[in-house]
Order: C-alpha cells, then structure tokens, then sequence
C-alpha cells in the first residue's frame, strides 16, 4: 500500500492531522496500536454501557480554531457543562477554588485557630532560603494549611515529597495568592483581579464537552477520515521501519494482532507515539547520546477503577480532590455530572477512582480483582458511597500518562530530535508524548494541524515546537526563543 501519509497514533494529535489531511484529498493511513479504541489518552471507555474517561477531559481551549474544529465535528451533541470540583479532607467537603471563610467555617474553631497561628508563626519566622514547595506554602500560608490543603494531594500526583519539589513551581502557579488577601477577598473587600476577571470565570465555572464522553469526539473523527478516504488500522504496530536513502520513501511493516504484516509506503511519517519509542522502532539508538537520551525520558503512570454503585451519588461535582493521606485515591470522577448519558441507568452511578502511580510500582501491579477492592473500599471510608452499594467496577490502565519534566528533559528532547532531523527527512514528531510535552489536548490538536498544513505546502512553513501550551502558535517563537515553555509542572529541588 502507498500513502502520501502515514501517521503513528490514533490520539487527537494523529486523527487531526488525518482529518485534515484527508479534508484536502491527501492518501493517509493511521496505525494505532489498540484493537477498539480510538482517541488515546482522551479515549471514552467503555464498560457494560458505562462510560468512563482516562481521568475527566474537559474540553476548552484559547484557540478560537479548535473550538471551531470541534464543533465542526460534533455539531450539537457538544455540550456545555458546569464546572464543580471541591476538595474533600477530613471528612468534608471544602469548595475549590478555595475560600478563606468556607475553609475556615469547615475546619471548624479549633483547627481555624491552629491555621491562623501557623500562619502568623510563618509570618513571624519564615525560611530565609526558600528552595522547596514545602518551605513557600508554609511561608505563604502556615504550616497547617501547606499540611491540610497542598501536601498530600501534590504527593500523590507528582510521586515526590513537597520538601524535594523545587519552591519556582508554587510561586508561578499560586502567584498571587495569600491567606491575607483571600481574607480579605472573601468579605468583599479588597482589590478585584485586574481585567479578563470575567473570561477567566467563565473557563473556571464550564466547560464544552461531547455528550458521550471524549471518546465520542474521536471515534466522529475517525470516521470522517475513513468516509474521506483515510485508512485506519487498529490493533496494529510497526515492526519494521526505515526511510530509503535515495528517494526519502519511508518503508513501514505494519503488523496486525494476528501477525500479518502489511508493507506501507509513505513519503511522509508523522509519529505521536513517545519519541523515545520512535527513536527505538527507527533504530537510531544506537549512538551513546541517542541511547542515554531515549533511555532518560521519565513519564508518571496513572489507573482509574470506574465503579458502578446503585443508587444515587452522594454528590453533584464532576470531581473531587482527595487530600486524605490515609488513602491512596487521588481524585474521584463523576461522570453522570460530566453528561447524564454517560450513565445507561439513571438509578446507578459511575465513579472514577484515579490512582497516580508507576508503571511496575505496588499499585500498578495489583490484580483488577484487588484494585477493585481497594478502590470500593477506599470510597467507603471516605463515606462518599456505601461499599456495599457498588455492583460493579473495571480498571484501565494508562501508561506514560504524563511526560515527566526533570532537570535533564530538555537536553534529552534536543538530543532526540537533533539526531532525528539530522538522519531523517519528512518526519514529524506531533502530540503530547511525541514531543514529550505535557499539555492538553487543543495543545495535542494544534501541532496535528501545523503538520497537515506543512504537508499540504509541501514546506515546513510552521514550526510545531513554537505552539504554547495555550495552543496559541507563536510566528518564530516567543519572545526570541524557538522552543516554547510548556505547561508549569514542578521540578525537584535542584
Ligand atoms: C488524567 C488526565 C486528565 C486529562 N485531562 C484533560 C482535560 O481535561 N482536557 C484536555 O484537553 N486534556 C486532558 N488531558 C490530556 C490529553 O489526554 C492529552 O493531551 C491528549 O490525549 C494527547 O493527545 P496525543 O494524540 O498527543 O496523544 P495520546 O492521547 O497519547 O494518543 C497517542 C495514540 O498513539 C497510540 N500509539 C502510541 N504509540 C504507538 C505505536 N508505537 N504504534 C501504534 N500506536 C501507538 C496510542 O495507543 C494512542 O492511541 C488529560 C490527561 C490525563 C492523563
């Protein structure tokens, strides 16, 4: 088979680069390694007519064209939802964003007045040095604060201590946020944000989002390829690749569940698959740099245990976070708030228990049987459902679900992608862990669509790596720099 195309991954970075290449009358064909599911990450599960996301997806991006895209594919079956999270500790349900009085009331008088002195204690003494996440919470909030409202639930995400994350990632991300002001805030008081107060609340308080989940959005565009003459192969993997010398025609070997082999020519490969699979399936890891930087790229592992309870939800938020340290469950999904159709029985429930984990670690090796067990538990404890209430659960799993930044992943990224360019022509790296970014799907979305339009023009007119995390592209970069500052994740303490 030729194609003009062939793409790695049916995630949304793939299928939209398919989708808009098959739009123009270009030949693509898509090979995705899972046998059903299309969408990826941003996949819909589903489970007995139960559906279930890989942790919720809200859909809301700054860029007016993938909002456009996205209705283009789901016409009204795109909804808009209400926002609702809040966070649970101690037995209650504390609202998110937080407010200093609704947290205050809930701690109650004694756990109000142990707060509020940590917090003037921390004014009194603060650390001097300021390296860690741990010492600007408890600097900027009080001890008991960082202790109830910040460590637990960050430990559980990132799998590292708040004393080993380095201080740059809180003061970026909760810039501008003191117990004083919020004070002061919650009595009406005080400055407002300046400008964009409105737009901001808007994106906090809904969100857009198919009525069937994600999934629903993905599985549409898959078939809009297909009807517009793409080809889709599922279940399938490439064993064998290279690019022929002379001519620059890529030679792929696709190979399907059941061991036949298909041989597909291409000028044009675009892969979303991690680069450091890429690099291995291209076998340009052979050089020592190439070899250290594939095998250098972290990720963080994450599993959901959708459980389905009779009755109804003990509460409306989409989710919750959990900031319990006697549990391991980070965040609870409930997907009926998401969209009542992801229900099929309007007198059961379906939660989503997250657990961050390590691929290979305790939690990630258990049975489906034992996590099952934990997570009914575990819900029980919290008294968000009774145990004996949940009929039903299933687990996915989904490694590298968030590409790590550490202090040596940008010298990998460059090492790839200088060795990939310098060996290969008319590649494309797009997507989250094809470009080792750890940003959203209108991100994801964003670099497809740059890809498409490089391929149409036959040129690389646009640089992908210059998208921001905002799927905003920037013409040469921001502020003179090539590569764009991803989205703020924290760093371990240098
Ligand atoms: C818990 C969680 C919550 C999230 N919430 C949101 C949210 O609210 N809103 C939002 O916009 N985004 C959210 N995201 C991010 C979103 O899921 C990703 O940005 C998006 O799915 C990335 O798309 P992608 O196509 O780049 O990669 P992926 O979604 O990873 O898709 C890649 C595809 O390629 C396939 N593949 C990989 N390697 C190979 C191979 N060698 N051969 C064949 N196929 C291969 C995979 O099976 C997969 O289908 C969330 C992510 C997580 C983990």
């Amino acid at each position: 088979m030729h194609v003009e195309t062939l793409v790695i991954g049916a995630g949304p970075a793939g299928l939209t680069t398919a989708y808009e290449l098959t739009k123009a009358g270009r030949s693509v064909a898509v090979v995705e390694r899972d046998p059903i599911y299309v969408g990826g990450i941003s996949r819909t599960v589903t489970y007995k007519g139960y559906r279930f996301d890989i942790g919720g997806h809200r859909f809301f991006s700054k860029s007016a064209e993938v909002e456009a895209w996205w209705t283009e594919i789901m016409g009204d079956e795109m909804l808009q939802r209400p926002r609702s999270s809040r966070i649970y500790y101690n037995g209650k349900l504390f609202d998110y964003p937080l407010r200093a009085m609704d947290a205050l009331t809930k701690l109650g008088p004694v756990e109000a007045v142990r707060c509020v002195l940590s917090y003037a204690w921390a004014k009194m003494r603060p650390y001097r040095n300021v390296v860690s996440f741990e010492q600007w919470v408890v600097n900027n909030f009080g001890r008991r604060l960082f202790e109830i409202f910040f460590k637990t639930y960050t430990e559980k995400v990132w799998g590292m201590k708040c004393s080993e994350i380095s201080a740059d990632w809180a003061a970026q991300r909760i810039k501008g946020l003191n117990l004083y002001q919020a004070i002061i805030q919650s009595f009406g008081l005080g400055r407002k944000p300046e400008g964009g107060g409105e737009i901001i609340k808007t994106l906090i308080n809904s969100f857009r989002y198919p009525r069937l989940g994600p999934g629903q959005m993905w599985e549409r565009a898959r078939d809009k390829i297909v009807a517009q003459g793409g080809k889709m192969m599922m279940g399938s993997t490439i064993t064998d690749l290279s690019q022929h010398a002379a001519t620059g025609q890529w030679v792929a070997i696709v190979t399907d569940a059941t061991g036949r082999e298909t041989k597909v020519t291409a000028d044009h490969l675009v892969s979303t698959a991690a680069i450091n699979e890429l690099v291995r399936m291209l076998g340009a890891d052979g050089e020592p740099d190439m070899q250290q930087a594939t095998s250098g790229l972290r990720y963080r592992d994450f599993l959901i245990v959708g459980l389905i309870m009779r009755g109804k939800e003990s509460f409306d938020d989409n989710w919750i976070y959990i900031h319990d340290p006697n549990v391991k469950v980070g965040r609870i999904q409930n997907f009926k708030s998401w969209s009542p159709d992801m229900v099929p029985d309007p007198d059961t429930a379906c939660y989503g228990m997250e657990y961050f984990c390590n691929a290979g670690d305790d939690t990630w090796a258990m049975s489906d049987a034992d996590l099952i067990a934990r997570a009914k538990a575990e819900i029980g404890k919290l008294g968000l459902a009774r145990a004996e209430d949940i009929i039903d659960g299933a687990v996915v799993r989904q490694p590298k679900a968030y590409p790590v930044y550490d202090d040596t992943y940008k010298v990998h990224v460059d090492t790839i992608t200088e060795g990939l360019e310098a060996r290969f022509r008319n590649l494309h790296l797009a997507g989250r862990n094809g470009m080792h970014k750890y940003n959203n799907q209108d991100h994801a979305m964003m670099t497809g669509m740059l890809t498409a339009r490089n391929i149409i023009a036959g040129s690389i007119a646009y640089d992908v790596w210059t998208v921001n995390e905002d799927a905003e592209y920037h013409e040469g970069g921001n502020a003179g720099t090539d590569r764009i500052e991803d989205r703020l994740v924290p760093r371990r303490v240098a």
